[in-house]
């Protein structure tokens, strides 16, 4: 089957044919680095990145390149520099190492390329230059707008008549504007704030700017994929095509093949927003919870549809994954010791059977590809039961190669089992059953036993062996 995507610009869903499939180019919007992540930021990274990972085992892991901006020149950094009293370098490369850690920690891959700003400034004031060059920009009071009024095609990606742009542009419009709708491609910076040479003057790039001069340097033009939230489609995405396309360059008025939006994610009834009160951030999120259950939290629901995001979920996500990671328990018991290899072209038949990559391939469908890791989870708990090896050790290489695929069952289960308790807690399992040990060395039974009660009554099951004793959390009902 070949891989399907909804495209934006098209508003259907149309086959994807990379232009050249040796070397296949996706971006995607990335973070202002300033602060902690918040959960809602990170719904694109997880969602591309199964993209990302599905184009890898299409294209080749060396053929798919895919960039994800960093942007490192913004009013909240200089505001957290000042307030600090560094320079604004400081707070982005601490922001940028904790959002790289945090993304990795829910399994998402490094973008092959982070471009940032600062690193881009060449590029984007050679972009400004040619977007003047060719009559697509005027520079005014310091300033250069890109004129809206030199694209036709303006509004063509988010459906808006220019009209609707109008009315949607703030009332007190600046005086400088030949336009309502013209926006930003340079500006002075404010006294004491970071600034940059250009032909205008000193100052710093708008945000829009940044994104389309990075693809046209890290990428070239046209790229295949573009994606990013939902709320970007108008007016950053807009925005950054009208810039690709009137910059010329020999791209055949083609800025990106297929765009892809994910939706939001709904806390309570309000859109995440950093501007709410209600952020939830990743940082936070994963000192409570293992990171594949926030990232199966995540991919649960299809992603263009929002996705109510609440304890409940992630929660659900914790119990799903325990389930699969039982029966890989289960499954590594039942094959111990025994001979049974798994038979790669059987694995390769359960996984076509089960509709795997025919659900990731149809417009990164999740929830069914999530579904379908209990199909697997199911075949390999009916063979356990009927006694059969050989296909237990066909289901479980299939259950981990679609789950690790997606990011998932990368744990060793006893491990799993574990991993969900913090330090605390694991310190006074272990203390208890070291002091149980002790005990029955003692042949003190009582005091045993009631630790062995103790341990029950905090939900841990003790498992004794030869070599001592191992534990793991009780299933919760
Ligand atoms: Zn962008």
């Amino acid at each position: 089957m070949s891989l399907v995507l909804y495209d934006t610009m098209a508003r259907e869903k149309r086959p994807f044919v990379p232009a050249n499939p040796e070397r296949v180019t996706m971006y995607v919007c990335g973070p202002t680095v300033y602060n902690y992540s918040h959960i809602g930021n990170a719904r694109p990274v997880v969602v591309f990145d199964v993209l990302f990972r599905l184009l890898r085992r299409r294209y080749g892991e060396g053929a798919v390149i895919y960039a994800a901006n960093v942007t490192d020149v913004d009013d909240k950094i200089n505001a957290k520099a000042q307030a600090e009293g560094v320079p604004i370098s400081t707070i982005t490369d601490r922001y940028l190492d904790i959002y790289n850690a945090d993304m990795a920690s829910l399994g998402a891959l490094r973008p092959t390329l982070q471009p940032r700003v600062t690193e881009t400034m060449d590029a984007i004031i050679a972009m400004i230059g040619r977007l003047i060059a060719n009559s697509a920009a005027y520079a005014a009071e310091g300033h250069v707008l890109f004129d809206t009024q030199a694209f036709s095609d303006y509004g063509k990606l988010s459906g808006r008549s220019m009209d609707d742009m109008i009315a949607g542009a703030r009332v007190d419009v600046a005086p400088y504007k030949r336009h309502p709708a013209d926006f930003v491609l340079w500006k002075p910076s404010k006294p004491g704030e970071p600034q940059w040479d250009s032909p205008w003057g000193p100052g710093r790039p708008g945000w829009h700017i940044e994104c389309s001069a990075m693809i046209d340097e890290a990428l070239g033009l046209p790229i295949d994929i573009h994606g990013g939230g939902h709320d970007l489609i108008f007016p950053h995405h807009e925005n950054e095509i009208a810039q690709g396309v009137c910059a010329g360059h020999d791209h055949g008025g083609e800025y990106a093949r297929y765009w892809l939006h994910n939706g939001f994610l709904n806390f309570g009834d309000e859109k995440m927003s950093k501007s709410l009160g209600n952020v939830v951030l990743v940082h936070e999120l994963i000192e409570k919870w293992p990171g594949e259950a926030i990232r199966w939290a995540l991919l649960v629901g299809h992603y263009r549809a929002p996705l109510e995001w609440n304890g409940e979920l992630i929660d659900q996500a914790r119990k799903s994954l325990d389930r699969l990671y039982r029966s890989l328990q289960d499954a590594g018991r039942f094959l111990e010791g025994s001979d049974a290899a798994p038979d790669p072209e059987t694995v390769e038949a359960l996984l076509r059977t089960a509709g795997f990559w025919d659900a990731l391939d149809d417009d990164l469908n999740t929830p069914r590809a999530l579904s379908e890791l209990f199909t697997l989870s199911n075949g390999l708990r009916a063979a356990m039961l009927a006694g059969q090896h050989g296909s237990a050790a066909n289901h479980r290489a299939a259950l981990l190669e679609a789950g690790r695929f997606l990011g998932f069952l990368l744990h060793d289960p006893e491990a799993w089992f574990q991993g969900g308790a913090d330090e605390g807690f694991k310190a006074r399992v272990d203390a208890l059953i070291a002091e149980r040990i002790a005990a029955r060395a003692a042949k003190n039974w009582a005091d045993a036993d009631r630790i062995r009660d103790e341990l029950t009554a905090l939900n841990v099951e003790v498992m004794d062996s030869a070599t001592g004793a191992t534990w793991r959390l009780k299933e919760q009902a």
